[in-house]
């Protein structure tokens, strides 16, 4: 029999058990073509279908505006780090950025690079463990545009507003919150999104781009990094990464079938509420994030005796809870419960980690 994990992985993250059935069954014959989607052609008329299939069924779970360009790209969210200053802000501009744990001082080291980058509110008064109220901010007047993290993969940190900057182009890495809860796209000029975590295995980033922002690229902008260029040729100037585009398809199509985003709300909402519930309720374990900045996908957590660490994560690994370690630079313990861990996976976990305090504390 096959043994399924409890997968809290960070990313690449566990993706629907009901989708990997899937791809097995089609992996050496997809709909009786005689061949995988590994294998055929991006040229190819199928190819092509199953392509714009995946597109329009991201573009129904976020109820994305016509005037969106959806691109499927490559190089992860750190390429996207280059991508949007080199496409959005010319020699002679500056960039808003907010600074909100690890993830955002990399976009704006990048982004430094390029140009001025002023940075314009930081969690670093709250030690990252809030984000900065907006009433903290000081934008500038003549930004090219402001970018922020909404969730903050390692610190466990996320927005649960979004910021309104006016006229000004919002810009936002999504990567780890993108799909889990219902968002206003209107409100972005580009959100962009590393795969591995909601979306479908990596090898792929997703960006969302409102079309008046296209064409403003700098003029030593690659060719590959373009977004133009990607969105003129449906994300096939050259050849995409069609396995990893064929399985978010199917990862939409379950979404869908979960209720879409509303549904994900509902389920994701149940599953923070009972961790940080039970983390709060003890003396055992802790959770420093400020209330109204707690993740819902990566609950960061510490056990109070950090001598217990290693034989918490020994217990757990043999008692089938995967990746529970915390990132390399904040120690302690990290449980990510993207859209395909389930409420299920929640409850055992928060079981196993009664046990332990019962037989620890
Ligand atoms: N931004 C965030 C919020 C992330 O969580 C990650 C990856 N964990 C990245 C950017 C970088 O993504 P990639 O590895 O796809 O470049």
């Amino acid at each position: 029999m096959t043994k399924r994990a409890f997968n809290f992985c960070a990313g690449p993250a566990a993706l629907p058990e009901e989708v990997l059935k899937q791809v097995q069954a089609e992996l050496l014959d997809w709909q009786g073509k005689g061949l995988s989607v590994m294998e055929m052609s991006h040229r190819g008329s199928d190819f092509i279908a199953l392509a714009a299939e995946a597109e329009q069924d991201l573009r129904d779970l976020l109820h994305v505006p016509n005037n969106y360009k959806v691109l499927f790209l490559q190089g992860g969210a750190s390429q996207q780090f280059a991508q949007i200053p080199l496409n959005l802000m010319r020699d002679d501009q500056k960039a808003d950025y907010i600074e909100t744990g690890i993830w955002a001082r990399k976009a704006i080291e990048e982004a430094a690079r390029y140009g001025a980058v002023n940075v314009a509110g930081s969690g670093k008064v709250y030690n990252f463990f809030a984000v900065p109220g907006q009433n903290e901010w000081k934008l500038s007047k003549d930004a090219a545009y402001v970018h922020y993290t909404s969730n903050e993969t390692i610190g466990g940190v996320e927005f649960d507003w979004i910021p309104e900057v006016g006229d000004v182009p919002l810009v936002v890495d999504m990567s780890s919150d993108i799909l889990s809860r219902p968002v206003d796209v209107s409100k972005f000029g580009v959100i962009y999104a590393g795969a591995q975590k909601n979306i479908g295995p990596s090898g792929l980033v997703v960006t969302i781009i409102r079309e008046d922002l296209l064409g403003k690229e700098r003029s030593d902008c690659p060719t590959m990094l373009n977004y133009k260029v990607a969105a003129d040729n449906d994300s096939m100037y050259n050849t995409p990464p069609t396995f990893s585009w064929y399985l978010a398809g199917l990862v939409f199509k379950w979404l869908k079938k979960q209720g879409g985003l509303e549904g994900m709300k509902k389920v994701n909402q149940q599953k923070q509420e009972l961790l940080y519930g039970y983390i709060d309720s003890t003396e055992f374990y802790n959770n420093p994030i400020s209330q109204t900045s707690r993740s819902w996908m990566n609950v960061p957590f510490r056990l109070i005796d950090e001598r217990l660490d290693k034989l918490f994560l020994e217990k757990a690994e043999k008692n089938n809870f995967l990746n529970l370690k915390g990132h390399r630079s904040v120690g302690g313990m990290r449980a990510s419960i993207y859209n395909a861990v389930g409420l299920e996976a929640v409850q055992a976990l928060v079981a196993f980690m009664k046990e332990f305090e019962r037989e620890h504390g």
